[in-house]
């Protein structure tokens, strides 16, 4: 499909008016693409080849409204840190509309009724970060908005300092929170709280259309879901930064990319948002933190479905997690099935990685080749008697394996990424992108796209990160 012939729909808009603020795009001065994603456009049925054009940037820069486009912010409510702020709302995303499925929305686009003190702008480098970041995700196979576009401009946004504003056109297939929901519970609007569960379900679990007890079999969804995720984000490293309820997804996606990062070395409390003083959401909290925003969602819920049904449900979500937890651990460890005493061996290793302050993706793709020699292993931590102590372990139980050393290491190459972004790999392209070079934006894109692939020419990557680099904080303000 051409840029032109693009109908737009707007499903959201049928939903009660306390639900959305109709607002348009303020468009940034100067704008110009930084980067398009081809993966993007051919899922929501976009030509390729319009990505080049002029046309193009204005549609990123919310400056050409498509046929249907009739923009909005959506509202909803959040915990912040534990407290319940009654009313967010996007306050810097404007959704323009709806294709294939997919919501397409700009970050950063102009304030709208949420906006608070807000600008309703996004500066280059956090846009930046949430551009590579969402296709990093894809490419990890974790669930996650995406984005088409990363478009930068001469418009100064004021932080600590002038910054140049950027937006990113960001396409989910849910925009829902947790916190939508309990904005309309805070408010005792009950009529608007089910029609947006109908919509929520019509959107993300379509099989549940119909059914009777829908609004309960949604949140069984929503917790398996989130209890995945959680899974997820701890087996590859991840740490969000900002476990808002308003940051969490009805659709179990991966959403609002701020201050997160990838372990450098493995390091359980490791806390990558600089203003989270007290670790609330710090890498090893992340599925409790899940299972906290979970009951937060279930009394927003209470109007619709019994409170102990729930409760029941929320009964198994450490179940949930730690089962896929270790399915995903045993798979990167290339055992062929899981036993009981798999735990112990996953908990050795941590307890090593966290003792010796070992890169946490090095190590792992590292062991996706061993085969017995530990040189290349024991280079990596500096003591070798722990990481001999837990590899006599790994070997006695290798030998109950049925697949050959072989398939253990290709099905551990797919496991085990070569790369991850770091914050430090972020930050070069950040700097460079910021002179107006956009050569490490295009760099970084491509092995977020495909993680597991070799791409020796971005090697240095796939090394530990350097000591003066590691365990970079971020502040929220982008
Ligand atoms: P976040 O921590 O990015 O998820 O944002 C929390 C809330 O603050 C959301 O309601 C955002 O829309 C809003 N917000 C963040 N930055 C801005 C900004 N520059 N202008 C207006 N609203 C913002
Ligand atoms: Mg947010």
């Amino acid at each position: 499909m051409k840029l032109n012939e693009i109908k737009l729909t707007n499903p959201y808009l049928d939903l009660p008016a306390e639900c959305h603020d109709r607002v348009k795009p303020s468009p940034l001065t100067e704008p110009f693409l930084i980067h398009a994603n081809a993966s993007v456009a051919e899922m929501i049925g976009l030509d390729k080849e319009e990505l080049n054009t002029e046309a193009f940037v204005d549609f990123a820069n919310g400056a050409y409204a498509p046929e249907g486009s009739d923009t909005f912010a959506m509202c909803y409510a959040g915990h912040q840190f534990g407290f319940f702020v009654e009313r967010l709302g996007d306050g810097r995303a404007i959704n323009i509309g709806t294709l294939n499925g997919y919501h397409l929305q700009l970050k950063g686009a102009g304030q709208t009724k949420y906006s608070r003190s807000g600008d309703g702008r996004a500066v280059l480098r956090s846009s930046i970060r949430e551009y590579l970041m969402s296709e990093a995700m894809h490419g990890l196979g974790i669930e996650t908005t995406r984005a088409l576009a990363l478009i930068g401009s001469k418009h100064s946004v004021y932080r600590q300092e002038w910054e140049k504003g950027a937006i990113v056109l960001r396409v989910s297939p849910s925009w829902v929170r947790f916190g939508t929901f309990e904005y309309f519970a805070h408010k005792k609007k009950y009529k608007e709280l089910e029609a947006l569960a109908d919509y929520a379900i019509a959107e993300s679990y379509p099989h549940l259309v119909g059914e009777e007890k829908k609004y309960y079999y949604m949140f069984v969804e929503v917790v398996g879901k989130t209890a995945r995720l959680m899974a997820e984000w701890q087996a590859v490293g991840f740490n969000h930064g900002v476990m808002n309820t308003d940051n969490m997804s009805i659709h179990g996606l991966t959403i609002d990319y701020g201050p997160y990062a990838f372990l450098d070395d493995y390091d359980f409390n490791f806390i990558c948002n600089h203003t989270d003083q007290y670790g609330r959401y710090s890498f090893g909290s992340q599925p409790n933190v899940g299972e906290w925003n979970l009951n937060a969602l279930m009394v927003a819920l209470a109007p619709l479905i019994d409170t102990e049904e729930m409760q029941k449900v929320m009964g198994h979500y450490s179940k949930f997690y730690t089962e896929h937890y270790l399915s995903l651990m045993t798979k990167k460890l290339g055992l062929d099935e899981r036993r009981d005493e798999d735990l112990a061996l996953i908990k050795h290793l941590l307890g090593v990685l966290q003792g010796l302050s070992i890169d946490y993706t090095l190590f792992f793709r590292t062991l996706s080749r061993y085969s017995g020699d530990r040189k290349a292993l024991l280079k990596i931590g500096l003591y070798h008697t722990p990481m001999n102590d837990w590899l006599d372990e790994y070997d006695k139980r290798l030998t109950e394996n049925t697949s050959s050393t072989e398939e253990r290491q290709a099905n551990m190459l797919k496991s085990n990424p070569k790369y991850v972004l770091k914050n430090y790999m972020l930050q070069q392209a950040i700097d460079a992108a910021e002179e107006g070079d956009y050569h490490l934006v295009d760099a970084l894109f491509q092995i977020a796209q495909d993680p597991y692939a070799e791409h020796e020419v971005f090697d240095k990557w796939a090394a530990a990160t350097p000591d003066e680099l590691k365990n970079r904080k971020l502040s929220c303000s982008s």
